[in-house]
């Protein structure tokens, strides 16, 4: 049977769960979904918005289904935490008054909140009145990692919905048969894009992310011959590329506003103009985050190479120069370069400036890889 959940890809238990609930007519007002990052919370989220909102429960081929599945419906609402550390409090506030407005085009409004396990005791004490009692048209979906870090207060008002961690090799098959790529192509997409498979379809069909991961694994081989100034400039360029991807959201966000500015308020607009700012910080980010994963899964191989696993390589692609790296190596200091990629990547997640970031990644891979350019102490 095709319908909206059909594309919820290593769910099969959360699939049956939405689809009796929606041919059951039995659509309750509170969902917690909870799974890790990857298991495919958000795209579930979006079918089963189609599936509440679409006459005839998610067709995915009516104007309704198509402007969900684009993220076009104004009754759809997605929110991610605005804050550093979480969602703030104003922010609460402005969804909680947002959900007594009446629908635009549907006959009720899906709100899906991403990382509610960031929502702390003081933005959760302003939700749970709405999270209770929403009003009648309002379904709100709620995304976080696991049911134990999410508040207790918020766990109790929800039906909680729980998706299994998709093992990276089962995340791989799937995408095959989904995508058509091959099994190559498909376990380094999984890799670079931290298991998920939702954004591993998008990097497989982006021609830019593939010669940023192209442009990354050649910065790699490169390292062992590299003096300090070549190291600078590949981490200059690297940055350069790792905000690349934002032209393009900046784009959209521009033609969003240049469509809504005529029947919007100026202060709507300065909050979408907020909001899209925010949005473009969190893509470079994630852009960010693909560039440390795409490094550490090379270092990985190199680790794999050394150790007498060759079979366990995933970027085979560039095998030659993963065998080159470590014919200079050894296990133990292609462990430790692989340490110190984690640790820059958690450098990352505290705000460190990239630039800075990169710069001490390289030269940390260098010099524990081949022990060159030792003198430069990482600041990662
Ligand atoms: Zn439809």
């Amino acid at each position: 049977m095709a319908d909206a959940f059909e594309n919820i890809l290593g769910q099969p238990q959360v699939r049956e769960f939405l689809r009796a609930t929606i041919a059951g007519g039995k659509v309750s007002h509170a969902y917690l979904f909870t799974g890790p990052a990857g298991s495919n919370k958000t795209l579930a989220a979006y079918a089963f918005a189609q599936s509440i909102l679409c006459s005839q429960t998610g067709c995915g081929e009516c104007d309704c289904c198509q402007r969900v599945m684009r993220k076009k419906h104004p009754d759809v609402r997605y929110f991610a935490p605005e804050g550093a550390g979480g969602y703030l409090v104003d922010q609460i506030r402005d969804i909680v008054a947002d959900t007594s407005l009446a629908p635009i085009r549907a006959h009720k409004k899906v709100y899906i909140l991403d990382r509610v396990d960031l929502l702390g005791s003081s933005s959760a004490n302003a939700f749970l009145k709405t999270l209770e009692e929403p009003p009648d048209d309002v379904v709100l979906i709620l995304l976080g990692r696991t049911r134990e870090s999410v508040l207790p207060t918020i766990v109790s008002r929800c039906q909680v919905v729980p998706f299994r961690h998709i093992p990276a090799t089962e995340a791989a098959g799937i995408l095959v048969q989904n995508t058509g790529a091959t099994k190559m192509a498909a376990e380094i997409a999984i890799q670079a894009c931290d298991g998920s498979i939702t954004k591993a379809i998008e990097f497989l069909k982006s021609n830019e992310r593939m010669t940023f991961r192209s442009r990354i694994l050649e910065v790699l081989s490169s390292l062992a011959l590299a003096d300090d100034w070549d190291v600078l400039t590949y981490a200059e360029d690297l940055v350069v590329r790792a905000k690349a991807p934002l032209d393009v959201v900046r784009a959209s966000q521009e033609e969003e506003l240049a469509e809504s500015a005529d029947f919007l308020a100026k202060s709507a607009i300065r909050q979408i103009e907020a909001r899209n700012k925010r949005a473009l910080t969190a893509k470079s980010f994630e852009s960010l985050r693909q560039m440390t994963a795409i490094i550490r899964s090379w270092l990985r191989d190199v680790l794999a190479v050394c150790a007498g696993v060759p079979e366990l390589v995933i970027n085979a692609d560039v095998r030659a120069s993963i065998e080159e790296a470590a014919a200079r190596t050894d296990e133990a200091r292609a462990a430790a370069a692989l340490a110190a990629c984690v640790e820059a990547d958690r450098a990352l997640t505290y705000n460190v400036s990239p630039e800075t970031c990169l710069d001490a990644l390289l030269f940390e891979i260098r010099s524990t890889l081949y022990g060159t350019g030792s003198t430069h102490k990482a600041a990662v």
